[in-house]
């Protein structure tokens, strides 16, 4: 017999030899400890079907009701995934004598399951018989206590690990920042992961992942340079999936490409989850051709990834090719779903495809069965305001069927800035301010408004009513990469070491701009200033610091990509053009809604934002 369970103890052999043995009687196993270590092959294995074979001669045996042969038979069913024959065993033993690792197995497999609650109502019978969880209970709750969302589960945990010293076992460790992480807790996860006196691959991408989930992209690049220096370890599938939305937002092309190239020879480019993010990274990085070479080179593709894409042409201007590849999506019987809907209706938006637009909208509930959320109306209200049809904007917003919130009367109010819409303006505005009191945004761009009437006691009143609440204009800032560093730039902003050399060049392009027939709109500067000083103090809106910096520091030829945490305004879009004319540059700029490629004096977008 040794020699048998020697063979069965190694997978590879392990059925052969099981199945040879059933086949002949007189090789039955005779006692419950084989039984024992035929079912350990079988659990090894996931092999189901011998594994009811074994059952049914244990039965014959008499042997089923054996305190070492039942828990097996528990783990057998539940990590083949037969969840009901797993509980249908489970309940028939005596649960205050059962050991932890029996309820482990039955809390886990309903973890995998996709039922987190019922792991959850076990846990808590667990604890009522007595019995102390262990490292790889905890494991599996967290998970369940994650995909519950259910924050204040976790932190019970949290201290019930402490109390148990569970909290050195690597694992536990992990799964705890993974579940910090999902809520956005990123204090707490930092805080199991700073204490950490071991970490692996798995803790680093959980607590990179958990940064960018909070979109936290600087912590999760300086994590990443972390993980690689201190600690030397191989970045992961989840560890690139974490780290491509962090060289997206950067415009990070070269440490995106470096990812990509590390992706392909580990062999996981061909991931969906992965291939995804590359065709996300690709066009957030200003580069939607690259992004469909990554979407077409991938032969599997799901919702997920033709949104991705068709939100990759959207930003980077081409409205046109995004209907197609919608149109293309359909006919290859892929059903979009409700983000789906929110990217082709920004499509239509950009592109000034209003009547497309509003007859996707129209039909999305019935042809797809997607019911239009706010994210959708406020993208038509956006659709009908960049076209400067901002009457029927206002009458769509009227006639919705649920409550407009903030960004549906946003981007109406937004449009009454761009087209000098003083009374309507103010009606939307004050409804913000009651709706959203805290942001800021709405204050700003009433005072813009009023400044661009020349209402300048009318924008003091508003500059006095943002002071009274504490709040704060959002600073507009650019960045920049060169040479794998990211530079920011604040507006006016004479920080930097070579300021000095920046606002030299900036105004050499001044000049050849202005002989190109530049002339500043001073209007984009809303305050009352002399039209002198508004122009010095349009020369240094940060987006054109970023690309003075990157003339004086890019290899010649290359394209300059920056990338701005606000619009950027008319006035610096009008010098852009003429700057990339003049320097025959290329300049790629992201804001918040879209890219702008510039080349010889003309921007991808038409002058259509
Ligand atoms: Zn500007
Ligand atoms: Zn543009």
């Amino acid at each position: 017999m040794a020699s048998l369970c020697c063979t069965i103890s190694s997978h590879h052999y392990a059925r052969p030899d099981f199945v040879r043995a059933s086949k002949s009687r007189e090789r039955l196993p005779t006692s419950s400890s084989e039984y024992g270590v035929l079912l350990q092959s079988c659990i090894d294995t996931r092999s189901l079907e011998q594994g009811r074979k074994l059952h049914s001669q244990i039965k014959e045996a008499g042997f089923e009701r054996n305190r070492d042969l039942l828990p097996k038979l528990v783990k057998l069913y539940s990590s083949c995934g037969r969840i009901e024959d797993a509980r249908v065993l489970f309940d028939r033993m005596i649960k205050r004598r059962l050991d932890v690792f029996v309820w482990t197995s039955m809390i886990s497999a309903y973890v995998k399951d996709g039922d987190p609650s019922e792991a959850i109502k076990l846990f808590v019978e667990l604890l009522r018989y007595g019995k102390k969880p262990d490292s790889y209970t905890f494991s599996a709750l967290l998970k369940a206590s994650a995909e519950l969302g259910f924050h204040r589960l976790t932190m019970q945990l949290h201290s019930m690990i402490v109390k148990c010293e569970c909290i050195l076992c690597l694992s536990v460790a992990n799964s705890l920042i993974y579940a910090y992480g999902s809520f956005g807790d990123i204090g707490a996860a930092h805080k199991v992961f700073d204490k950490m006196e071991l970490r692996d691959i798995i803790s680093w991408s959980s607590m990179i992942q958990a940064c960018t989930h909070v979109k936290s992209y600087a912590e999760s690049m300086l994590l990443f340079y972390r993980m690689q220096h201190e600690e030397c370890l191989k970045p992961n599938e989840l560890t690139v999936v974490s780290l491509l939305p962090a060289c997206g937002f950067f415009s990070s092309l070269r440490r995106g490409q470096a990812i990509h190239a590390y992706a392909i020879r580990n062999g996981f480019s061909e991931n969906l989850i992965v291939g995804s993010s590359l065709v996300t990274m690709y066009s957030q990085c200003g580069e939607p051709d690259v992004a469909y070479r990554v979407f077409s080179s991938l032969e599997r593709k799901n919702v997920i990834l033709w949104t991705s894409m068709i939100k990759g042409f959207s930003l980077n201007g081409k409205p046109g090719l995004a209907l197609n590849l919608f149109q293309i999506m359909q006919r290859q019987g892929l059903k979009p779903n409700h983000i789906t809907f929110v990217v082709i209706l920004m499509a239509c938006s950009h592109g000034g495809f209003v009547d497309t637009g509003l007859e996707i909208f129209e039909t999305m509930q019935e042809k797809f069965g997607v019911k239009p959320r706010v994210e959708h109306y406020a993208c038509v209200v956006d659709m009908l305001s960049r076209a400067g049809r901002l009457n029927d904007a206002e009458r769509f917003i009227e006639r919705m069927s649920i409550r407009p919130n903030g960004s549906v009367l946003g981007c109406l109010l937004g449009a009454c800035q761009v087209h000098r819409n003083v009374e309507l303006g103010e009606k939307l505005a004050y409804r913000l301010f009651e709706l959203e009191p805290d942001n800021a945004a709405n204050y700003v761009i009433l005072s813009n408004i009023y400044a661009s009437v020349g209402r300048w006691d009318d924008v003091g009143r508003i500059r006095q009513m943002m002071a009274a609440r504490g709040l704060l204009k959002e600073w507009g800032c650019s960045w920049i990469e060169i040479m794998d560093k990211v530079y920011v730039f604040g507006a006016h902003d004479k920080s930097h070491s070579e300021s000095e050399k920046i606002y030299k060049l900036l105004e050499e392009l001044g000049d050849k701009t202005t002989k190109a027939g530049y002339v500043p709109s001073t209007k984009f500067v809303l305050l009352d200033v002399e039209d002198e000083d508004k122009k010095k103090m349009l020369c240094s809106h940060s987006e054109r610091l970023a690309i003075a910096f990157g003339l004086l520091k890019a290899p010649l030829g290359v394209p300059i990509r920056i990338a701005k945490n606000l619009r950027v305004c008319g006035d610096c879009h009008d010098a852009i053009k003429l700057i990339s004319k003049v320097t025959s540059r290329q300049f790629i700029i992201r804001d918040t809604s879209r890219f702008h490629h510039f080349s010889q004096g003309a921007c991808s977008c038409g002058d259509y934002w």
